[in-house]
């Protein structure tokens, strides 16, 4: 059997892992530590603003044929990435999470700021024209989200009158976590859709997002039951359920179909065999060991979680020490932090060919390594909103190749 070593398990190592499994090889996942799912929504952004100065797309696929050859989407083209959102889909529904979307046209999900953000995929617990929500209620005593900022926001936008209200869940000082814990026992689950029984029955209502890590829908219908109306959530500051829960669930996946993960396993180094890698070096506490593999997936995310770094005024790939795309003489961060144009070293990446290997002057450096996610060149995920789009059909190929299947 093939075995393929994937090094990274955030969206885009444990998506390739997975696919490497379906596709029948032995699959080993490396993680140095947290990928940046807990400062994620739960959407998954397909492609909202592809050109910095241009209006936003509402159909992200016919959008994604028309990109540049350097963008990633380019590189695996517009059905590999429609294969990946069906086969994402069809998995995370197996565990409890429905994720709509056909990637022909946005998603408008309200924001924690009061504004409306575009996705391509959302999560059921998401999916609701914002246009219908009545009120905003608040969750207490979470301190991140104000239910009078988002109603005027709302209010706004809908030129309609949108009501808050302000509902207790338990005295003291608790975390997003532990009032989403608190809110997924039955009691306060039942307690919660009571007070809305009273407060606004039929309605269509708004709250930050604290249903349960696990069962959120099952709990969403629960309370919906008890007060006839529509429960919405909304995305907001970090640590985001959403994006834990999307994660937990692929976790899960990856371990039923029998991948192994290793927590707190950093790739150091190349095993090189000379045009093929035999493996990787990586370092646990202060051992070093070697993890030999036929084919490598690297997934190490970008700037925030150690996939490119900057060492003296430089910005390097640490693992592999491969060529990244920076315009030369560039410097890495634009002054204005919103700047329309986003910041040159955030679309700085790996160059690949139409496979995904790594390129050095215009050839694969290992015949057998493939990236995938926020270490790619050619794209801006935070400017563009993509990143999640990029990071799940990226990987779906990567996996497959490293897997020894075609695309
Ligand atoms: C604040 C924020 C909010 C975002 N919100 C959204 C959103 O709402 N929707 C959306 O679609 N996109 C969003 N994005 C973008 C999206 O999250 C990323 O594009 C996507 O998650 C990237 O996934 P990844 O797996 O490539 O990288 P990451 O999630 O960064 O994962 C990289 C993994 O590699 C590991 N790693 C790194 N180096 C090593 C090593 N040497 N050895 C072993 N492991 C290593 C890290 O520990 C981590 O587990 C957001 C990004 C940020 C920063």
């Amino acid at each position: 059997m093939r075995r393929v070593l994937v090094i990274g398990g955030g969206l885009a190592g444990l998506t390739a892992a997975i696919e490497a499994r379906e596709a029948g090889a032995e699959v080993a996942l490396l993680q140095a530590g947290q990928g940046v799912h807990h400062l994620f929504s739960g959407c998954i952004d397909l492609l909202a603003y592809p050109q910095p100065d241009g209006p936003a797309v509402e159909n992200p696929l016919e959008a994604i044929a028309r990109l540049a050859p350097e963008h990633p989407y380019a590189k695996i083209g517009g059905d590999a990435v429609v294969r990946a959102m069906v086969g994402f889909q069809r998995r995370v529904t197996e565990h409890g999470l429905t994720y709509l979307g056909d990637g022909r046209h946005q998603y408008r999900v309200l924001t924690a700021m009061g504004t409306l953000r575009l996705t391509g995929l959302t999560p059921l617990t998401m999916a609701v024209d914002p246009a219908q929500i009545d009120v905003v209620c608040s969750i207490g005593p979470y301190r991140n989200f104000s239910a009078g900022l988002v109603a005027d926001g709302l209010s706004r936008l809908t030129k309609k009158n949108v009501r808050t209200l302000a509902f207790e869940v338990a005295q003291g000082e608790l975390d997003a976590m532990g009032l989403a814990a608190k809110l997924a026992e039955p009691a306060e689950s039942a307690r919660f859709g009571d007070f809305l029984a009273r407060e606004a029955r039929g309605l269509t209502v708004a709250i930050p997002a604290l249903l349960g890590l696990e069962n959120a829908e099952e709990q969403k219908r629960s309370i919906e039951s008890r007060f006839g109306g529509v429960l919405v959530e909304v995305p907001g500051l970090p640590p985001s359920i959403p994006g834990l829960r999307l994660m937990h669930a692929l976790r899960r996946i990856a371990l039923d179909r029998g991948v192994r993960i290793a927590q707190n396993v950093r790739a150091v180094g190349a095993l090189d065999g000379g045009g093929v890698l035999r493996g990787v070096k990586v370092r646990v506490a202060d051992l070093e060991r070697e993890e030999t593999a036929d084919a490598v997936v690297l997934a190490t995310g970008h700037l925030v979680t150690g996939g490119v770094v900057s060492t003296r005024g430089a910005l390097r790939e640490p693992v592999f020490d491969l060529p990244l795309s920076f315009p030369a003489g560039e410097s890495f961060f634009r002054s204005r932090f919103l700047d329309r144009a986003g910041h040159p070293a955030l679309s700085c990446g790996v160059i690949v060919d139409s496979s995904l290997r790594p390129l050095r002057d215009q050839s694969p450096v290992y015949e057998n390594l493939f990236a995938c996610g926020d270490i790619l060149g050619g794209f801006d995920p935070y400017r563009e909103r993509s990143g999640g789009g990029v990071a799940l059909s990226t990987a779906t190929v990567a996996g497959r190749l490293a897997a020894g299947v075609a695309r």
